[in-house]
């Protein structure tokens, strides 16, 4: 006998369930699609036992015939797909027909369900993959699936669960995202105990965004909103050959990129607070995580990370979700494009919002609102209420440990916020041409009324003096500033370099040539750097196997920083993971050139000198933060000052 044999379907659908089911939240997951695919408006979530015990999703969408009832547990059955040329137009969140067979080979599932079009509805038990129970029910249209016991028939997987806590405030988390992506339509999450989250239907994104977390929050966001006609190129077509007549090229469509991404203050130490959306479908993806690394570069630390909800749109034909069975990943069809076009589209708004670090950026909890970025995100009391005036804008303070998309599961009052709803208007969104140099054209076409108030003072900023020739201290009509010298100038000059940057770049002459020994792996980089370092103002040349020997350096730079700054940038380079694209190069030597030209602290300042140094701040594009993303200026606002004084 031949010692291969073709597995049972019950263990085929328990196999399956390893990849489609890890956790509670991936059974969530696949639930909720579902009724967000079944046309849902009302969506209640039901958790008990950190949903070890009781996951269950009850929604008012189109329901199930009683045959399709049993079909749907049935592996590879779907209603979303007929054939493999649908797989190149999904516009649906499933389409692999595994989610509930995979649910229920390993939990007991409750299935109620009733089709508009039937009188009577089906209820369906099914254990461990087997029918228990079908039976005909008077029930209301729509679906309810309760899954209890989760694993309780693979004890090895569900040693892997973590705390009820923990897997809790995944699925808050969860809850809340898809709660996000979907301001139009009502959502319930309800822990044996509270209710978590009740969100009745809103208007926009930002009204959910209020509604679920407070005004306080959405003043930490930047609202991004950029859409543009993709090209004609490169549609997916038939072959001339194989055109039916009468064919018509299929409409080229549009990318349209819209969210909140935050301020530069925020700062999460990991991608746990990012969040993007591929057409309504919530996943994890590295081309997209990757443009939003390099639209912070420069505004952010390398290190940290920002919080973003962003939702991308595209023609389905652009998208294939066909790549992971938790449909967790996607691959785009013009990926070089829809990087760019991410990159280049949060960039601009981050660059349009220009915001300034406040001097008390804590966030007050408001005992009515929801505190955190997660409804289970805990409101804790300030640390000390009176001492507001305090600065303590740390640049790497990471003021924002309650702004975070999933928290500890301790539960928000229901209705959170929503009784001062309305109050607060929506930010406006912009409308956004793509251009090589998204920034600078935006900055051209600056409109006032767009800018959040803290900065339009910005440019009459009156220096008074120096705080320990480190810190210059400016008013303005709205508030005081204090601005650190160095990263002012470095800001100056980062952006003066760039701009400036030609050919060949004029630098200072040195009066005998600085010889600089490197290790093989300096070489390497600086073969692949050193057109770029010319264009700078260097002139280096190879002298003998392992020394160059630099005859030239940009203006500006200390002849005694000269090597130290050159062999830095080396080791940089050097550390980088990725491939070294010019653009890189470009900013990684403008940065490392301002920062050693910049007027250092413990500097004192003439008048004059501290009147020019704010002026060429104002008239940067991001005035706001330093090349390595630290901030540039801290803000007392009018308002605060007033507040603080109990004058209003
Ligand atoms: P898929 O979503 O990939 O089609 P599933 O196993 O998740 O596969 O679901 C199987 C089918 O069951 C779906 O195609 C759909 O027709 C039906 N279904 C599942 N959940 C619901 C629901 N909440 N409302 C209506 N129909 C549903
Ligand atoms: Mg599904």
């Amino acid at each position: 006998m031949g010692r291969i044999h073709v597995l049972s379907e019950h263990v085929a659908n328990k196999i399956a369930a390893g990849e489609v089911v890890e956790r509670p939240a991936s059974v969530l997951k696949e639930l909720l699609e579902n009724s967000l695919d079944a046309g849902a408006m009302r969506i209640k979530v039901q958790i008990e036992g950190g949903g070890k015990k009781l996951i269950q999703v009850t929604d008012d969408g189109c329901g199930m015939l009683r045959d399709d009832a049993l079909l749907a547990f049935e592996r590879h059955a779907t209603s979303k797909i007929k054939d493999a040329e649908d797989l190149l137009n999904i516009d649906t969140l499933g389409f692999r027909g595994e989610a509930l067979p995979s649910i229920g080979a390993v939990s007991r599932v409750a299935l109620q369900t009733r089709a508009a079009e039937e009188s009577s509805g089906t209820v369906l038990e099914i254990a461990g993959g087997k029918i228990l129970k079908v039976e005909e029910s008077g029930l209301p249209a729509g679906t309810s699936i309760a899954v209890r016991d989760l694993f309780f028939n693979t004890p090895a997987r569900k040693k892997f669960l973590k705390a009820e806590s923990t897997e809790l405030s995944h699925l808050a988390s969860l809850v809340t995202h898809y709660a996000l992506a979907h301001p139009e339509k009502h959502f319930e999450l309800h822990s044996a105990t509270n209710a978590m989250l009740i969100a009745a239907p809103v208007q926009s994104h930002s009204d959910r965004i209020y509604q679920i977390f407070g005004k306080d929050i959405l003043d930490q966001l930047v609202s991004v909103s950029v859409q543009m006609p993709l090209e004609r190129v490169g549609l997916p077509e038939p072959p001339p050959w194989r055109r039916e007549e009468g064919y018509e090229r299929p409409e080229p469509g549009e990318i349209k990129v819209h969210g909140f991404v935050s301020k530069p203050e925020i700062q999460k130490l990991n991608r746990n607070s990012i969040f993007i959306f591929v057409n309504g479908r919530l996943v994890r993806d590295r081309l997209i995580q990757h443009a939003l690394t390099e639209a912070y570069r420069n505004i952010l630390p390398p290190t940290v990370y920002p919080v973003v909800l962003l939702f991308i749109e595209l023609p389905h034909g652009e998208v294939d979700a066909n790549v992971h069975p938790a449909k967790t990943e996607v691959r785009f069809r013009q990926h070089g494009f829809v990087h760019d076009f991410v990159r280049d589209s949060v960039r601009a708004a981050l660059i349009k919002a220009r915001p300034v670090p406040q001097f008390t950026r804590e966030i007050t909890a408001q005992p009515t609102a929801a505190p955190g970025f997660s409804p289970g995100a805990q409101a804790q009391p300030r640390s000390d209420p009176g001492n507001e005036f305090q600065l303590q804008a740390q640049p790497q303070d990471p003021v924002t440990e309650r702004l975070q998309f999933s928290g500890a599961p301790i539960p928000v009052e229901a209705n959170a916020a929503v009784s001062g709803f309305g109050a607060v208007p929506a930010p406006t969104l912009q409308q956004v041409e793509r251009s090589d140099d998204a920034c600078g054209n935006l900055l051209a076409e600056d409109d006032e009324d767009a800018q959040p108030a803290s900065n339009l003072a910005f440019d009459s900023l009156r220096p008074l003096g120096q705080i320990r020739d480190s810190f210059i201290l400016a008013v303005s009509s709205d508030g005081l500033w204090i601005i650190d010298q160095h990263v002012a100038h470095e800001r100056v000059l980062f952006e003066k370099v760039l701009r400036e940057r030609k050919d060949v770049a004029d630098g200072q002459r040195l009066l005998m040539p600085l010889i600089v020994e490197l290790t093989p792996g300096q070489q390497a980089v600086f073969a692949e750097i050193s057109d770029e370092l010319r264009r700078n103002g260097f002139e280096v040349e190879l002298f003998g196997a392992r020394t160059i020997a630099v005859k030239t350096a940009p203006a500006g730079v200390q002849p005694v920083e000269i090597d130290k700054m050159l062999l830095e940038l080396l080791d940089q380079f050097q550390k980088e993971e990725q491939v070294l694209n010019l653009d890189k190069i470009r900013h990684k030597i403008a940065a490392s050139i301002a920062c050693h030209a910049a007027i250092k602290i413990n500097t004192p300042l003439e008048q004059n000198k501290m009147e020019w140094l704010l002026k060429e701040l104002a008239k940067t594009e991001c005035p706001m933060t330093c090349p390595h993303g630290r901030p540039v200026m801290l803000r007392y606002s009018l308002k605060e000052i007033q507040r603080a004084f109990k004058r209003i």
